[in-house]
């Protein structure tokens, strides 16, 4: 199985067809996809609960998935409706948010250092 590209939009909103189906946290668990990002199978449940890679603590809720979910499983699993059965749309914006480019990484990791060396 092969990731697919080209998410769909999600935030906002729109009319999608199909979007009043709601699924469980824990619907498509068991699925299994390739992950690009790491180079092997994963299963969803893999990508819907990474806390320490793909978001902030949300304290007694589930951790945000990750950041490609809408578009790795799009093809094969109704991604939109499941994520908007279960994330609010402020949670969807934060999913969906496009990562910081690596520059930027790099420049907010140094100043993180520099911070600290100076304290
Ligand atoms: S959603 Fe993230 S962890 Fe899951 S297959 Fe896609 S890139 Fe890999």
């Amino acid at each position: 199985m092969e990731a697919g590209s080209g998410s769909p939009a999600l935030p906002g909103g729109e009319a999608h067809a199909g979007l009043e189906e709601e699924y469980a946290l824990e619907a498509f668990d068991h699925r299994e996809g390739y992950c690009r990002k790491l180079g092997h199978y994963v299963r969803f449940s893999y990508c819907r609960r990474r806390p320490e890679d793909f978001g902030p603590p949300r304290g007694e809720a589930a951790p945000l998935p990750c950041g490609r979910v809408a578009d790795c499983w799009f093809e094969r699993l109704p991604v939109e409706a499941y994520l908007r059965s279960n994330y609010s749309a402020e949670e969807l914006k934060m999913i969906l948010a496009p990562p910081p480019a690596k520059l930027d990484s790099i420049l907010e990791i140094l100043a993180r250092l520099k911070a600290e060396a100076g304290s």
